[in-house]
């Protein structure tokens, strides 16, 4: 009926990865240390730059997302330390976990799931707790599917604090508009698997002076995650450690397919397919997990109904049809799926991929459902072009 390997990955990452990004991944490889090389690198720092909305020079570390979210932790914070980490979802924990890890006095403001954080709450926490070094923020959380206001929360640390703004952009940066400077954000990371439609095995990095200021007096131990030889390194065209050459082969496509499409326009296409996502779902009297205006471009997370139709039921049904979604984390477990749309992503997959919801919808006895989501997502794409 279909080909085994043409199946359709619609989870929140790792993402499809456009062909011609495949192709550039193949090229020889090369010494790190060469002139060549140094190009690379410096051509991928400057495209990096928009993405993050800095002046900076962003970097990266040979590792998945999580490398570089211990790498903000173990940079940032010095021994006895107090840090607040704001939870609203598994990669708020995620942060919280890696802090705790390292013994450092940490302050979780946990939010509901679903819920973003909103400037009162943050507020509050940060008058509860006024020595606190650094705050780390999620952009976007994708256990949940909500967007983050980076800008508001940002503002509030520095009205109320001294404190360093970290924040986790993994699955945002390259979909979403990003402005690290004019946000005053401190330290934004990022991985490759997710928006910035490559394999993993890489993070993105980009550190604001005020952060560096305080990296460069922290005491802390540390070797491969230490940032201040990546900056050293970059600024002499190379890196400290061998890094994931073929990847960076891929970053400079994929970074030029963006520049190629306008950031301008790859922000709209990702709303476009968040909202003819929503439409569909709604269509199909689905209950997504949050509100429309905290609803991240990214990846969608969607309830089953709490009877017949639960949430992992649904996706194995569309697992048997090629369409792979992914299910909820943790406390989320068995109670949502999530849809992911971001990267090499376009409106004709989401329209395929309400197509086989429906037919697992159908699968589990819910009648005259064909045509119901597909027709609300056409309907947005029809208006928008
Ligand atoms: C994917 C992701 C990460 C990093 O996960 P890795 O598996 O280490 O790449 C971190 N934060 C968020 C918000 C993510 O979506």
């Amino acid at each position: 009926m279909t080909f085994a390997e043409k199946f359709h990955l619609r989870i929140p990452g790792p993402t499809p990865i456009p062909p011609r990004v495949a192709n550039a991944m193949n090229a020889p490889m090369m010494g790190h240390r060469s002139k060549e090389a140094g190009e690379l690198f410096v051509e991928v720092s400057q495209k990096l730059k928009p993405v993050f909305g800095t002046h900076t020079d962003p970097f990266w570390i040979s590792g998945s997302g999580t490398s570089a979210l211990e790498a903000a932790v173990v940079n940032c914070l010095a021994p006895g330390e107090e840090a607040l980490v704001v939870v609203t979802g598994s990669f708020g924990d995620r942060f919280a976990k890696i802090t705790e890890r390292y013994g450092y006095t940490i302050h979780r403001l946990d939010i509901p799931w679903g819920q973003t954080c909103t400037r009162g709450q943050l507020q509050d926490a940060l008058a509860t707790h006024p020595n606190v070094r650094a705050v780390f923020l999620t952009h976007c959380e994708t256990s949940t599917g909500i967007l983050n206001d980076i800008q508001a929360l940002s503002n509030v640390i520095h009205q109320h604090s001294n404190a360093l703004v970290i924040v986790d952009a993994v699955s945002s940066l390259g979909a979403v508009p990003f402005a690290m400077d004019e946000w005053k954000v401190d330290v934004v990371v990022t991985g490759s698997q997710k928006a910035m439609m490559l394999p993993p095995g890489l993070a993105f990095l980009a550190v604001s002076q005020r952060a560096w200021n305080v990296i460069e007096e922290n005491p802390s131990p540390r070797f491969y995650l230490d940032l201040i030889a990546y900056r050293k390194q970059l600024e002499a065209k190379t890196t400290p450690y061998t890094p994931a050459l073929s990847l960076l082969y891929g970053a400079k496509e994929a970074l030029t397919m963006l520049e190629e499409e306008g950031l301008l326009a790859v922000y709209d296409r990702h709303r476009l397919l968040q909202k003819m996502t929503r439409q569909g779902v709604k269509a199909l009297k689905l209950e997504l997990l949050s509100e429309d205006e905290i609803a991240s471009p990214t990846v969608t997370a969607i309830r089953g109904d709490g009877t017949q139709r639960e949430a992992d039921a649904l996706r194995n049904a569309m697992k048997k049809r090629q369409m792979i979604v992914a299910g909820g984390q943790q406390q989320l477990k068995g109670k949502v799926f999530r849809l992911g749309h971001m990267g090499y992503c376009d409106p004709q997959d989401v329209i395929t991929m309400l197509s086989v919801l429906e037919m697992g919808l159908a699968d589990l006895g819910v009648k005259n459902i064909f045509g119901r989501g597909v027709q609300a997502a056409q309907e947005v794409w029809f208006q928008y072009v």
